[in-house]
């Protein structure tokens, strides 16, 4: 899930950066408010931290422009303790919730949860199942046929993907896109590599195999009987 973060200070910009990508998201971070603008319009982000205080385009105008668009992403804005009226007037022009600075990492980390839960329909959808195979959303676990799978984060990030589009075939451009937030460069096996290490995972030593290559255009999760 692609986050995108707009944020001039770069301390925290980093820091809400590396944090979010060690807990397996992608993280965009944009130092400015024109591009955060132009990003937050033209991408489809799960969802946007947005600071308020930019130097060019602040973040009250990046947020009254995706809800003139009818865009609903789901939106959480940084504000300074005392600015005690950007809290209401976040709210109303339609952010989903707020983080006075400085807060602690945990936190964020705790409402970015909440926020991407609510966002995505249905509702209640925690966890994502194909055949044996259970992936908790929220324990961030993984198990196959009971048996407890360690993953990493770009591993999860990636059994997530294939997961929530099981049957359709991925082009490794899309899933460097999702997943590494990168272009995809033909150069590079990283992808070939990754789909190796979480196919000997959850596929090795199973009769049924849900991770497949098709040949010259990608990989698909499925299920022979579409379990
Ligand atoms: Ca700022």
């Amino acid at each position: 899930m692609k986050i995108l973060i707009v944020e001039d200070e770069t301390k925290i910009g980093d820091y809400l950066c590396q944090g979010l990508t060690e807990a397996g998201f992608v993280a965009e971070l944009t130092r400015n408010g024109l591009d955060g603008l132009q990003l937050a319009m033209t991408e489809p982000y799960a969802l946007i931290i947005l600071d308020v205080m930019l130097p060019d385009v602040d973040g009250w105008r990046i947020l009254r422009a995706l809800r003139d668009a009818n865009k609903s992403v789901p939106v959480l804005f940084l504000t300074a303790r005392d600015h005690v009226d950007d809290r209401v007037k976040g709210l109303e022009l339609g952010a989903d919730d707020y983080l006075i600075k400085p807060f602690a990492f945990a936190e964020l980390l705790a409402r970015v949860r909440t926020l991407l839960r609510r966002g995505s329909a249905p509702a209640a959808e925690t966890t994502l199942k194909i055949a044996d195979l259970v992936l908790d959303l929220m324990r961030r676990r993984v198990t196959r046929g009971g048996q407890r799978i360690s993953l990493t984060a770009k591993e999860f990030a990636l059994l997530e993907l294939l997961l929530r589009r099981r049957g359709e075939v991925l082009p490794r451009s899309l899933i460097a896109s999702q997943v590494w937030d990168m272009n995809f460069d033909s150069d590079t096996n990283v992808i070939d590599v990754a789909i190796r290490r979480l196919r000997a995972k959850i596929d090795d030593g199973f009769a049924t195999k849900l991770i497949h290559t098709v040949r010259g255009m990608g990989y698909m999760l499925d299920a022979p009987d579409g379990a």
